[in-house]
């Protein structure tokens, strides 16, 4: 019998690494306070992107697109749940579009060589629908785009348990037992469960939860964030929809396919963190994010700042629904993967600052390196390359922050 390892959180983040440390040998258990999914991984708008700005997230997030483009194999079930539409960032100014190029060129040193940049008729001749006044230049990663997440979770859950993995829903974790500075084990609402490791994946939650464990209390500030879906109407036909990357427009607005008849959209804005939001406070919009609240709403703000840079939006039927979550965002962007100064035997995987979805392959990839090592590492291995995971230690200072959060 191997080791025993408690995750808590039954997200995209613990059943990912639920399946990957059953499949080292370890005997886990998933402790999940409501059900499977019930964090920010059913909230998400789940795009995946590579075109990041540092080699360790652009490798890392290679490693993610390439095990969801093989999950039935790599994980379970039978359906691939991302879809490569691309990912293209339009840009407004020459500094937007010279900080761009310089993304471009270190994505290509880390392999990425299908990202491009992509200006004048190059842009509108590829993507007719962009308002080519209205933007300078853009960058383009075909083998980006976005996320099924329920598929990401469920069947994680379901591969997990197939190779023994207890899952137990219902089960809110409550306190510890310890011996020293490790904890021996974990106290949830549905009774004790002995660990050598234990595993925090609740991101947003993860300040709380370490008060309870008695880990260092991170800077994760818990971010209230939208999503609106607006109908299709006019001219921008339904192949043309389904066909159409995940955009995001040089105010941060950013827009994809939900399905043929619905576009799904956000934009980040600055908004007070809420550090202790309830359950039931992740479906709760505020009135000036609220698409019925009326057209100076920011669910407006942001159809209008999509339409400006693609005119066929603006001619939408208009905005039917609008949802929320959290984010769990740090003060880099960068989320934190590794073990916590406090207690030896705990791995924190938080704050994930609205890339969790995407982070997901990688994070269960180096939580089973700390896993097998027993201490942080200072790579992990990753489509050939050893990537750096210092940047996500969580005694590290912080790095350049990510320039685009989405
Ligand atoms: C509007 C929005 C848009 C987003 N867009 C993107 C995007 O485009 N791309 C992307 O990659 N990411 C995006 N994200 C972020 C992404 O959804 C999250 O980073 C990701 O889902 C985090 O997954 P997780 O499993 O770490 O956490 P969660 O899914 O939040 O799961 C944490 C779990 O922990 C459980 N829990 C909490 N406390 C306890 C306790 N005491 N005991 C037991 N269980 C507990 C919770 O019930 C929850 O189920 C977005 C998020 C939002 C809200």
């Amino acid at each position: 019998m191997g080791q025993a390892a408690v995750v808590i959180g039954a997200g995209i983040t613990g059943t990912l690494v639920a399946h990957t440390l059953a499949q080292q040998g370890w005997r886990v258990v998933v402790l999940e306070a409501e059900h499977v999914g019930a964090g920010s991984s059913s909230r998400t708008a789940a795009g995946i992107r590579q075109q990041f700005s540092t080699p360790e997230t652009v490798l890392g997030m290679r490693y993610s697109v390439d095990v969801y483009r093989n999950f039935p194999e790599r994980v379970g079930g039978a359906e691939v749940p991302i879809v490569q539409n691309g990912y293209l960032f339009l840009l407004g100014t020459a500094e937007e579009k010279e900080a761009a190029q310089a993304r471009v060129r270190l994505q290509h040193r880390c392999g990425l060589v299908e990202a491009e940049l992509l200006e004048g008729r190059a842009l509108t001749d590829r993507f007719p629908w962009v308002e080519g006044h209205a933007v300078l230049a853009a960058t383009w990663c075909p083998s980006d785009g976005f996320l099924h997440p329920a598929t990401v979770y469920n069947e994680a859950a379901l591969a997990a348990q197939r190779l023994g993995v207890e899952l137990i829903q219902r089960a809110r974790v409550i306190g510890v037992e310890r011996s020293g500075a490790r904890i021996d084990a974990v106290v949830s609402t549905r009774g004790r469960h002995p660990a050598d490791l234990v595993i925090d994946a609740t991101n947003a939650w993860s300040p709380r939860l370490a008060r309870v464990l008695g880990g260092v209390e991170l800077p994760i500030a818990a971010l209230k964030r939208c999503l609106w879906f607006a109908e299709r109407a006019g001219s921008l036909s339904e192949a043309e929809l389904l066909a159409m990357p995940l955009t995001v427009a040089p105010s941060g607005a950013y827009m994809r396919p939900e399905n043929g008849n619905s576009l799904l959209m956000g934009w980040s804005r600055p908004i007070e963190a809420e550090p202790e939001f309830s359950y039931d406070d992740q479906d709760r919009v505020p009135p000036e994010y609220f698409h019925k609240t009326g057209t100076d709403s920011i669910a407006y703000e942001t159809w209008a700042a999509l339409a400006e840079v693609v005119p066929a939006v603006g001619e939408f039927a208009g905005i039917t629904a609008t949802t929320a979550g959290y984010y769990g965002t740090t003060p880099d962007h960068n989320p934190y993967l590794g073990y916590d100064p406090q207690v030896p035997n705990l791995i924190r995987l938080a704050g994930f600052s609205g890339h969790g979805a995407m982070f997901g392959p990688f994070t269960a990839l180096v939580a089973g390196q700390l896993a097998a090592a027993g201490r942080d590492v200072p790579t992990v291995p990753a489509l050939g390359h050893d990537v750096p995971v210092a940047t996500f230690q969580l005694g590290r200072d912080p790095v350049v922050p990510e320039s685009q959060v989405i």
